[in-house]
């Protein structure tokens, strides 16, 4: 899932200063999920920034909305009468969320009240860790499963650069280094020989280095 954390209220304050009339627009998917913008995080941070209106004399009206999906036209349109009625949105969705209701509303101004960080999964409660980079070139199967470009600190796919401890990535002492991840389930499941296989350098185009991507199903354009 897409994995996200709240802006400070502080930072909320100043990018939504200038507007009288907020909506605060949740996310029902991956940021509820993480628990950054789903209804309870649109409840506490309205209710925050009523508070901060009335500390400081601000005259906002917040109002408050969670919608399915906010990347989907088709969950946007239960929202049009809300934002409609907003001077401006702030919205808990991810990125591609923040700009779907952009995009939609192009005369309202929309903003990003979450600080959209990475996909990942939740590892235990509270802990949510990185997984996928969205390279647009998956090489899991050649690594056992564990995703080199995303779990080792220097993106390493030819082995571990040398500088773990007792397991530990060396930029990261706290989390495993992903050479040893890889080491371990490869030998699990019985494919250590792909460690002798020389990974050719990676191609970056298809991932964001070559610019915003795009995936075009002509199948499904029919
Ligand atoms: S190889 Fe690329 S697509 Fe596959 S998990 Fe890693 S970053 Fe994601
Ligand atoms: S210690 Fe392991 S995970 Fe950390 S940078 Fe080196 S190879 Fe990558």
């Amino acid at each position: 899932m897409i994995v996200a954390e709240r802006k400070t209220i502080p930072e909320l304050i100043d990018i939504l200063a200038k507007h009288k009339n907020i909506l605060v627009l949740g996310c029902g998917t991956c940021v509820t999920v993480c628990l950054a913008g789903g209804e309870r995080e649109v409840s506490i941070i309205a209710s925050a920034l009523r508070i901060a209106s009335q500390a400081k004399g601000l005259g906002w009206k917040v109002s408050e909305l969670t919608i399915e999906r906010q990347c989907d036209n088709a969950f946007i349109e239960q929202a049009i009468d809300a934002i409609e009625k907003s001077d401006a949105v702030l919205s808990l969705g991810c990125g591609a969320g923040v700009q779907a209701i952009a995009e939609r509303f192009i005369k309202k101004p929309v903003y990003a009240g979450l600080n959209t960080k990475f996909l990942g999964i939740l590892e235990e409660r509270g802990i949510w860790t990185e997984k996928c980079a969205a390279c647009g070139a998956c090489v899991l199967h050649e690594y056992g499963g564990i995703c080199p470009v995303t779990r080792c600190a220097k993106h390493m796919l030819n082995g571990p650069c040398g500088g773990s401890r007792e397991d530990r990535c060396e930029v990261r002492p706290d989390r495993a280094c992903a050479w040893q991840l890889i080491y371990n389930r490869l030998k699990d499941i019985g494919q250590l020989e792909r460690l002798d296989q020389i990974a050719e350098p990676k191609q970056w185009g298809s991932s964001l280095s070559g610019g915003p991507r795009v995936i075009i199903r002509e199948d499904h354009r029919i």
